[in-house]
């Protein structure tokens, strides 16, 4: 297959959107923003075996390559807009490219989000997605927000990607519930819409809880405690993970692309509400305190040897 009609197998998938003035096809994308949002632009890059096993499906790889994006505009509170996609593929084979555009534009479509543009080239398997948001002016959910006192609150579970790729480094069989965490992850696109003007500051978590935290911490000049004991699982992760070694990778593991934010004192109520509103949990793992330190307590976790870092 030529890249023309590889081209042409992407576009003839992806869906409108009112204020894409002209789509995939032109030298540029033209894309008519609506008046006074500000833009929120973010990009991120999946590289086979370092950000997914090499037997991930087809479908699965396009489906992560935009939820991890999709992640960063949630973590700003940003209603996704639009995307383009630059494709290093060692061939073109057509059922490479039906299987990723099919679980990239299936996540697409849930937000409405268009993908119009993008660039094709042979190369080691490797997914660059820019990915566009809109925001309201002074409405985005930033890391410097934290102040002393602010409660730490986690979506969903934590762990569960981690818990899958460490069972594929020890080439046992991953748990099917597990798996799906890491390769199908979900954007939690609607709490960051729903977080603007209640959290002081949030982070999507793509490295790991503390990893990310500390970005948090760093931005904001404070330091923070968590309880390792509050810390949310899965049932999956319960069944296959004994529990102090389940800490540590709720703690440290990467790859589960749940929000960590902050909220003033007082606010619990609201964060409660939200989590019935959204049927998604929402759990309360921790302070924000003076200082620059990040303490684990309850598990014998020590902060500093965890999270993911490349090139470590
Ligand atoms: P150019 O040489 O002008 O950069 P290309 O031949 O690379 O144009 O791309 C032709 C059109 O197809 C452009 O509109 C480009 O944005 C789009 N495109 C190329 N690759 C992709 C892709 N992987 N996904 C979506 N659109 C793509
Ligand atoms: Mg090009």
């Amino acid at each position: 297959m030529l890249e023309f009609d590889l081209i042409a197998r992407i576009r003839q998938r992806a869906a409108a959107r009112a204020d894409v003035v002209l789509g995939i096809g032109d030298d540029c994308a033209l894309l008519a923003p609506a008046p006074g949002m500000q833009l929120a632009v973010t990009m991120d890059t999946l590289n086979e075996s370092v950000h997914f096993p090499p037997e991930t499906a087809p479908y699965d790889i396009g489906w992560k390559s935009l939820a991890v994006n999709l992640s960063d505009l949630a973590a700003m509170g940003a209603q996704p807009a639009w995307c383009t996609l630059s494709l290093s593929l060692p061939d073109a084979r057509a059922e490479f490219i039906d299987g990723f555009s099919d679980g990239f534009l299936a996540l697409a479509q849930q937000h409405g989000f268009a993908l119009v543009g993008g660039d094709t080239t042979r190369g080691p398997l490797s997914i660059s997605v820019t990915a566009q948001g809109l925001i309201e002016p002074g409405q985005a959910l930033r890391r410097d927000g934290a102040n002393v006192g602010d409660a730490i609150w986690v979506s969903g579970t934590l762990g569960d990607a981690a818990a899958a790729l460490q069972q594929w480094q020890a080439g046992m069989p991953m748990h099917p519930a597990l798996r799906k965490r890491l390769d199908r992850p979900t954007p939690r696109v609607a709490l960051g819409r729903a977080l603007r003007g209640l959290a002081t500051a949030c982070i999507d978590i793509s490295d790991g809880l503390l990893a990310d935290l500390s970005h948090i911490c760093r931005a904001s000049g404070v330091g923070a405690r968590i309880d390792a004991e509050a810390l949310p699982a899965s049932d999956a992760l319960c069944a296959v993970v004994a529990k102090d070694a389940r800490a540590r990778l709720q703690a440290s593991g990467g790859d589960d692309y749940e929000l960590c934010f902050t909220v003033s004192q007082g606010k619990s109520e609201a964060v409660l509400a939200l989590a019935e509103k959204l049927d998604l949990p929402l759990t309360c793992v921790g302070q924000i305190q003076e200082g620059s330190a990040l303490q684990c307590v309850g598990m014998g976790l020590d902060p500093v040897a965890l999270g993911y870092q490349h090139f470590a």
